[in-house]
């Protein structure tokens, strides 16, 4: 069927879904909170998996003129001993990862959609019975035939309509993040220490993303935050201190890492599908949180656009995310433990010995484990031109 679709949240998540729902010709509002839309952040990594779903919608070259050139890359301990390399060619096999400023993949999924189908300063409050959201605190109701919850981690939607799903928990982590400008040979690096995880995603343009990961307590924050980072990386290889030599302090952004730690028993219920961090938000380590949002989009699109009723596209459609999702989230877990979430000497001297020892082919098939994915197709006009 083709029908009225809201989408709550502006985020990555919700404006794929927007995108791909339009694209099989449903009509769609995206309702965002923020008196504006965007994204703060720096830099995103977007996985082959994502980048083939953006190809689907029409948006990937665009996506890919931002972002990452075509790059050798790799993992290195804290001293730069490298524990694993792969050529740009090998790399690409596994199909090419593209970091990009999150402000600019924002704005390409938005100029695909009419500007009259994006409302800021919109909170919605309910989705049931029918969608209610509050502009200057002045109520509104709007009719859809389907309601998409992409309302990030904190989901209201999620605590009305799933009551008893246990809260987000903190990760153990905390992350730094900043892009700078930067000249100078670089490549896709990973850099593990003990406790904390450096990497470096270079973007177009003379733009390097980098990230900084640390096991820590909850909460802390600092005046300087790009001096703790340098302390944290004390003595770690180039380009490293580089890197952080040419940081502006005040582009350094902190978060603490949050999960959905239980996993959701249902991701439809009615007419409203969660979709994004609302469904199975996860730790950053696999570089999967929006990427897999993102299929979630193109997926919920194909399923609405096959003539099923909205339940039985919403049944597919749970069905489809729910297990990829989230063994996708245990994976990232599963990463994160044994990437910075080692300290112990014995453990990280065990854990370098194993990742040096893998061949290239093995890891390119490994990478390709969850970004291998292909989206479904599209009975669809490309949408990578604006709307007129
Ligand atoms: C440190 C870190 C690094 C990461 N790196 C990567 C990476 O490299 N690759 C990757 O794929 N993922 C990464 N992620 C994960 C990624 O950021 C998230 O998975 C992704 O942004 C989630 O998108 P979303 O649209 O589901 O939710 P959000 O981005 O949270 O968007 C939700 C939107 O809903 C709006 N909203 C909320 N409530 C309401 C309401 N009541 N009414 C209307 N609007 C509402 C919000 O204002 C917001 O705009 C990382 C995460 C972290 C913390």
């Amino acid at each position: 069927m083709r029908g009225t679709a809201v989408v709550v949240g502006g985020g990555l998540g919700g404006l794929t879904a927007a995108v791909a729902l339009r694209s099989v010709g449903w009509e769609v509002v995206v309702l965002e909170r923020a008196p504006e839309f965007g994204e703060v952040g720096a830099g995103i990594g977007v996985m082959p998996n994502a980048m083939r779903a953006l190809d689907a919608l029409g948006l990937g070259e665009a996506v890919r003129e931002h972002g990452t050139p075509r790059l050798p890359g790799g993992v290195r301990d804290h001293r730069g001993r490298a524990l694993g390399h792969l050529d740009a060619d090998e790399l690409e096999r596994g199909g090419r990862l593209v970091a990009i400023h999150r402000a600019d993949l924002h704005r390409v999924l938005r100029s695909a959609l009419p500007a009259d189908s994006l409302v800021t300063s919109a909170d919605v409050v309910e989705v049931e019975p029918e969608v209610r959201y509050l502009v200057d605190g002045e109520p509104v109701v709007l009719e859809a035939d389907l309601v998409v919850a992409a309302d990030g981690i904190g989901s209201r939607v999620r605590s009305r309509l799933w009551p008893d799903a246990p809260a987000p928990v903190y990760a153990g982590t905390t992350a730094w993040r900043a892009v700078v400008d930067f000249t100078g040979p670089l490549e896709i690096g990973q850099t593990l220490g003990p406790g904390t995880e450096f990497g470096v995603l270079p973007l177009a343009a003379g733009r390097v993303y980098w990230y900084a990961a640390t096991l820590s307590a909850p909460g802390l924050r600092a005046d300087d935050e790009l001096a703790e980072v340098r302390a944290l990386v004390d003595g770690w290889h180039e380009p490293i201190p580089a890197l952080l030599a040419a940081t502006d302090p005040r582009a350094v952004l902190r978060h603490d890492v949050h999960e959905l730690a239980s996993p959701l028993p249902g991701y439809a219920r009615g007419r409203v599908a969660l979709l994004g961090d609302a469904a199975h938000a996860m730790t950053p380590f696999l570089g999967q949180g929006a990427c897999q949002a993102v299929e979630d989009g193109v997926v919920l699109a194909a399923a609405c656009s096959d003539g099923a009723s909205v339940a039985e596209a919403l049944a597919r459609y749970d069905r489809e995310r729910r297990p990829r999702t989230q063994a996708v989230a245990r994976a990232s877990r599963l990463v994160g433990r044994v990437g910075l979430g080692l300290r112990n000497p014995v453990a990280i001297g065990v854990r370098n010995a194993l990742m040096r020892s893998v061949p290239a082919k093995a890891a390119v098939s490994g990478m390709t484990r969850f970004s291998g994915w292909r989206p479904p197709a599209l009975s669809a006009r490309p949408v990578g031109d604006p709307p007129a």
